[in-house]
């Protein structure tokens, strides 16, 4: 089954850029459509725990926003959905996108996840906990997902119709085939954030053997209250630990993994959870270990003076390996700058790596927009317009530019929705003229 649909604007990712940019277009009147591959809008920022500097609860402020616009009567949103192809010029793309199925039907499931509960099977959840928790094979994605609307792993279904009794809606539809629609639209949109460098790439680190050395994502989950455990815990024996090192630019900064940049919110994420950490496990000892603290933004330096006397312990050096002792305690070797790179070994019950951004989608072959050498989508001017692509009509915001924080990501989603208004304000402006001269001329003919 094919639709149409005739928009202003098509938003391509429903993280917190994607949803504030579409909210701002549609604010302002325009047809938006808005695009996210995953079963739920939210993003990267529906996992976090709580926000730097303010320390807000993540699921506080972002709910609002996917319940916005999911309920905004300009957005027209398609989770679970991926743009197949791009066709057309300049102010005038005909783009197609799959509605992959869920084997329930959308607008039939009323998200009572009668259907979890009657399923036999448990899946480990890699998509939102890291491998950490499960999910049935028939699930809602998270408590607080955008629409919530179960869906089935077709893959590892075992068809055993206790769901199919269980749905008082009759919503669960085992043949359900890929939707198309047909969108035409002025201006894109793309906001396809970013994915984290890999924790298991450097085998310095342990190459992700070592049970208890996780990564910032897990422990954003540990720390979340919609987490799957809610409390810290050890992976190798679920004890809770004492002792816990972060260690800084692992996984940016560093050209043995083919990242040369700066991915400007580990710094910020580390001292966060420190806090949060110090504040569920008071009697633990924190350590950081960082080649710069980067907190440059509003209220960062003071939050890092906060951290700082909490008691969180800083530690100028740089992390050349992680092993472990028979406990499966990590130990890190580390080379202390601050005195003459002396190497010391240090034992710690859990060690954090603060893993870094990359570019969550490249655009080149679908979109005919390039990127920089770094991945991330290459503006014409980045100084003077950071949301600009190299083709006219398709703009970027929040991490698809480049590693950003949250702040940041919204601040970019404003000029986009700024730019992309512009933009269409002077393609529907010129539409409108060539309409008025057409119908002028035929008169006159
Ligand atoms: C451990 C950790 C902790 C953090 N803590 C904080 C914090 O406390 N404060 C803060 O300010 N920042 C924090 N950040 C950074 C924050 O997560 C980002 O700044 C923010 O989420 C960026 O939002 P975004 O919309 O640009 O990208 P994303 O959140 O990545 O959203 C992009 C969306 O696009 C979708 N998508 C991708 N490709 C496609 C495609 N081809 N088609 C359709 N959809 C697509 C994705 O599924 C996703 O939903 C943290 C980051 C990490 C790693």
């Amino acid at each position: 089954m094919t639709n149409t649909l005739k928009i202003d604007a098509l938003v391509v990712g429903g993280g917190i850029a994607g949803m504030q940019a579409s909210l701002d277009l549609a604010d302002q009147g325009y047809q938006v459509a808005l695009v996210e591959k995953n079963p739920s809008v939210g993003g990267m920022m529906a996992g976090l725990s709580k926000v730097f500097p303010t320390l807000d609860c993540c699921s506080c402020i972002t709910t609002p926003k996917m319940s916005a616009v999911a309920h905004h009567a300009n957005i027209s949103l398609m989770t679970y959905s991926e743009v197949q192809s791009v066709m057309g010029n300049e102010g005038d793309y005909q783009v197609r996108v799959m509605k992959k199925p869920r084997y329930v039907i959308e607008d039939e499931c009323s998200g009572c996840r009668s259907c979890e509960m009657v399923c036999p099977l448990d899946l480990p959840d890699y998509d939102n906990e890291y491998g950490r928790g499960a999910h049935r094979v028939i699930y809602v994605p998270f408590s607080t997902a955008v629409p919530q609307k179960a869906l089935i792993d077709i893959d590892n279904c075992i068809y055993c119709g206790k769901c199919l009794k269980a749905c008082t809606t009759n919503a669960i539809d085992f043949a359900q085939q890929p939707e198309y629609v047909n969108i035409e639209t002025t201006s894109i949109v793309l906001a396809t954030g970013y994915k984290t460098t890999p924790y298991d790439a450097k085998k310095e680190y342990g190459g992700g053997r070592l049970r208890n050395v996780v990564h910032g994502m897990m422990v954003e989950r540990l720390l979340a209250p919609t987490g799957a455990y809610g409390r810290q815990l050890r992976p190798s024996d679920g004890r809770q630990p004492d002792n816990i090192a972060y260690v800084q630019c692992a996984g940016s900064r560093d050209l043995t993994l083919g990242v040369d940049y700066c991915s400007r919110v580990c710094c910020m994420y580390a001292i966060k959870q420190a806090m949060l950490l110090a504040g569920a496990l008071p009697m633990a000892d924190i350590t950081i270990y960082y080649m710069d603290i980067r907190a440059f933004g509003k209220g960062y330096e003071q939050f890092y003076e906060n951290a700082k006397a909490m008691g969180i312990q800083f530690v100028k050096g740089k992390v050349a390996r992680i092993t472990e002792d028979e406990n499966q305690n990590p130990i890190l070797r580390v080379e202390l700058i601050d005195q003459n790179s002396r190497v010391v070994e240090r034992k710690h019950d859990l060690a954090v790596l603060s893993v870094g951004m990359l570019p969550g989608f490249d655009p080149n072959s679908m979109y005919g927009v390039p990127v920089d050498k770094d991945g991330f989508i290459k503006a014409p001017n980045p100084n003077i317009s950071p949301t600009l692509t190299m083709r006219e009509g398709i703009f970027a915001t929040g991490t698809a530019t480049g590693p950003m924080d949250i702040v940041d990501s919204i601040i970019t989603a404003g000029a986009v929705a700024a730019e992309a208004a512009a933009y269409i304000q002077s393609h529907n402006g010129h539409r409108q003229l060539v309409a008025e001269q057409t119908e002028r001329s035929v008169t006159h003919a």
